[in-house]
């Protein structure tokens, strides 16, 4: 009898086979950077440069994702090619691109990055790409040999590092470096003092509201030449550090940058699972993209809102469950599968998504009436869309700025993460 529960305690141990990170690893980031160029039809990937930075911020014991999220997939393999040692899901500014009219008639390049733990000996790095069918390929295959001298180091003491919140050992906290964009010398400490007023709003929200104890925020304090951002539309444009800029792909408030480089070599100053550019400017803007970066205005009455919003693209891959210039699915999701975010769906597999948190009775689709207000059902219009992809209720933190908190969907899948980076 002994030996039985000996063999049922072992079996499931072995099936799911965790990685011990120091066998693998050295507590450090391995930074691989990249081009990806393309356009709406095809895309390339080209090899950049290879860092090794000063510490690592993740966890140490979830090592492969579980949660199938993203574009695109960071795949790192042991030296036999075989066995998965780290993994992540991510997207990119390049990705949204090719959604956009500018990417039918011209190829663009965009540098991208990707972060992972320091390999102990040599490693096969696949960069993987979603197809329209929800399915992965693999784009790029490098072997990393961890001891190669062409792997940059540099120098991480030109900036001051400051911890604003959290005492949790990185390993075992969700950690976000927060840095100033558009913040001169001398408005440094504004940026201090925002950064503490946007821990305030980061923390009034629920789950981050009872797990305060669980979360990192880090300040790099980097100067900028000039105050504010670039704003192409009203021929405003200001030399900052990261080189952010309103009217991305042509739409006013969105705030984003292509200089992935700095962001990062910045970034590199504090062990980090997220990254927050925080941009000195009080137009109304902000941008977050699932593991790649977060962005939101300093100075706006909506500053709240949008600041975890943001947060909820950037952390948990979570889609806008609002609708913006299409009216038709088909124009920007493939209706014969699921669209991959959680918090929205096509109903083509409804029990993949939320159907088991819908109370019995709910009409699926549901209608947009009084009684059916703050229940879990399907609402019509979501994701950039108006008909046809629908949301779990009638407002969320990712839809609208009206409601302070994330719908019963969202939550669960960002409570899910937190415990990821956390346990
Ligand atoms: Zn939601």
């Amino acid at each position: 009898m002994k030996k039985l529960i000996f063999l049922l305690l072992i079996i499931p141990n072995t099936l799911f086979a965790q990685i011990n990170f120091d066998d693998y690893f050295l507590p450090k980031t391995l930074r691989f950077d990249y081009t990806r160029a393309g356009n709406s039809d095809t895309s390339y990937v080209f090899f950049e440069q290879i860092k090794e930075e000063p510490f690592w911020g993740g966890s140490k014991v979830n090592l492969v994702d579980k949660f199938n999220f993203g574009d695109y997939r960071l795949m790192l393999y042991d030296s036999t090619g075989t066995k998965l040692i780290y993994s992540r899901g991510y997207s990119t500014l390049f990705r949204e691109w090719i959604d956009t009219k500018e990417a039918k008639r011209t190829s663009r390049s965009y540098y991208e990055a990707v972060v992972m733990p320091f390999p102990k000996h040599k490693a096969i790095l696949r960069l993987q790409n979603r197809d329209k069918k929800n399915v992965f390929h693999t784009v790029f295959e490098y072997e990393i040999d961890p001891q190669s001298y062409f792997i940059v180091k540099d120098k991480y003491d030109k900036y001051p590092v400051e911890k604003l919140h959290g005492k949790q050992n990185p390993e075992k906290a969700l950690d976000i470096v927060v840095l100033p964009e558009g913040y001169t010398e001398a408005e440094l400490p504004k940026f201090r003092k925002d950064v503490k007023r946007f821990i305030g709003y980061f923390f009034k929200v629920k789950p981050f509201k009872q797990n305060r104890d669980k979360v990192n925020f880090w300040i790099v304090n980097v100067p900028s030449q000039e105050s504010g951002t670039d704003i192409p539309g009203e021929g405003i444009w200001k030399n900052t550090i990261l080189n952010t800029h309103f009217y991305t792909f042509d739409s006013e408030r969105y705030l984003t940058t292509r200089d992935v480089n700095t962001i990062r070599n910045l970034a590199a100053y504090a062990p980090y699972d997220q990254i927050y550019i925080l941009v000195n400017t009080s137009k109304y803007g902000g941008g977050g993209i699932y593991n790649y970066y977060n962005l939101c205005m300093a100075d706006n009455e909506y500053a709240e809102q949008v600041f975890t919003h943001e947060f909820g693209h950037a952390f948990a891959a979570l889609a806008d469950e609002y609708q913006y210039g299409y009216t038709n699915a088909d124009e920007l999701y493939d209706m014969s599968v699921e669209p991959w975010q959680v918090n929205i769906t096509n109903l083509v597999n409804f029990e993949s998504k939320w159907k088991n948190m819908v109370e019995k009775g709910m009409p699926i689709p549901t209608p947009d009436t009084e009684e059916y207000r703050n229940r879990v059902g399907a609402f019509e219009g979501a994701g950039y869309v108006h008909k046809k992809i629908y949301r779990p209720v009638y407002d969320c933190k990712m839809r609208s700025n009206q409601t302070d908190d994330f719908c019963p969907v969202c939550l669960k899948t960002v409570n899910e993460m937190l415990d990821f980076y956390t346990k």
